[in-house]
């Protein structure tokens, strides 16, 4: 006998799930029992996450799909309803373009429009075509995946903080313009976790940003993976407008003051 899963029967769309937490969030949605359409422009990668999800019993559908590209996120939706007939949920997540660190007067022109094109007008796109088709369904709910950096800026990233700031505001407007009519959205800040950049990046650059959180450790996919099936369930009915930091503690301030391991207060009972 199979055991009822909080998403049974129902159908998401993940962008950006291709890789990293898109990837983790995709498996965590089918894992909840949710059959799972996988966007991103990869095709090779959805292909084989959609393969691995059925062969492990799920629904999966992929669908190469550019998020700066309206028509493409239009089809996206249209191939969701023509292969599973309604939408409940969708995380929007894809993020790209944008330029490394550089203060904003030397920011490229083209780079600034190109990281609000992927990550903030990419995630109105979504939602302009995602929300009429849960109307038609009655219900559903959004996680857009914003960042820290959406709450907190961070210097030289121009064009990614503004997206992120500029996508909570995405997300409240939406939620308050559906909260009577079925439809929650929220968003998520993570902090850093631990996908292709960190890796990337070495071990040094992540045990230095371990080092700099509270929790003295960076995150999974997998820990945002879980708040996105929370938001998508109907254990979080009362929720909606709402943007949640998976980010260690990182903005709730600073970490206590610590002595370098092998200090802290001397043992007065020690001989
Ligand atoms: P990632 O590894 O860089 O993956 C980004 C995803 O977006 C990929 O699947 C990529 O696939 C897709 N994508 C990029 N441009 C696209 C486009 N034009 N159209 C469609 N898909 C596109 O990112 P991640 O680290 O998993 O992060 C996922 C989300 O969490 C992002 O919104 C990011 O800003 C946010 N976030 C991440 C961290 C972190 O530390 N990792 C921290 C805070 C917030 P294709 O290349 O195949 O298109």
């Amino acid at each position: 006998m199979s055991t009822q899963q909080p998403l049974d029967g129902r159908v998401a769309i993940v962008t950006g799930a291709s890789r990293g937490i898109g990837a983790a969030t995709a498996r965590a949605l089918h894992r909840a029992g949710a059959a799972v359409v996988l966007a991103a422009r990869d095709a090779d990668a959805l292909h084989t996450l959609a393969a691995e999800i059925e062969a492990d019993g799920g629904r999966a559908l992929a669908v190469p799909t550019d998020v700066t590209d309206a028509a493409a996120v239009e089809r996206m939706v249209d191939a969701t309803l023509d292969r599973f007939g309604h939408l409940d949920a969708a995380v929007n997540n894809a993020a790209g373009g944008g330029h490394s660190p550089t203060p904003l007067a030397e920011v490229d022109i083209a780079d600034f429009d190109s990281a609000l094109a992927v990550n903030l007008r990419g995630v109105f796109l979504a939602m302009k075509y995602e929300i009429p088709a849960m109307l038609d369904w009655g219900a559903g709910t959004i996680v857009n995946m914003s960042s820290t950096a959406g709450l907190q800026a961070v210097g030289g990233l121009t064009g990614y903080v503004s997206a992120k700031f500029g996508l909570i505001g995405l997300t409240r407007t939406a939620a308050l313009d559906y909260a009577d009519r079925g439809i929650r959205v929220n968003a998520l800040a993570p902090g850093p976790i631990h996908t292709e950049q960190l890796e990337a990046a070495g071990e040094q650059a992540r045990q230095a940003a371990a080092q700099a959180m509270p929790m003295r450790r960076i995150g999974l996919p997998e820990e945002v993976a879980a708040a996105v099936v929370w938001l998508c369930s109907d254990e979080s009915s009362f929720i909606t407008g709402a943007t949640l930091p998976i980010d260690g503690g990182k903005l709730a301030g600073s970490p206590p003051f610590r002595r370098p391991t092998g200090g802290g207060r001397p043992n007065p009972t020690a001989t």
